[in-house]
């Protein structure tokens, strides 16, 4: 499928063919890329650990452990919900 983009350089017709405009050889995506690579780079709250639960802890301790994960598990769906409402508003 034979698509064309307008180079954000030179303002041109090019092919996406290719990465790079065939007139200028600016790079067509270079936004895309950037954005994406800002997304890469930050760091995904669910990559984050949960506080361990080891057999050898007490029954109230384990009880206070799931508490806490249970709010770390909170915490992180409320940072990644702002994250999601923040990438729909403009700008
Ligand atoms: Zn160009």
């Amino acid at each position: 499928m034979h698509q064309e983009k307008v180079c954000p350089n030179c303002d041109k017709w090019t092919s996406t063919s290719s990465s790079l405009c065939s007139y200028c050889g600016k790079e067509l995506f270079e936004k895309e890329r950037l954005t994406r690579e800002a997304l890469d780079a930050q760091p995904d709250p669910f990559k984050m650990p949960l506080i361990k639960i080891y057999s050898k802890d007490g029954y109230l301790i384990v009880f206070g452990k799931r508490i806490i994960q249970f709010v770390q598990l909170v915490f992180f769906g409320i940072i990644s919900l702002l994250i999601w409402i923040a990438s729909l508003l403009p700008g």
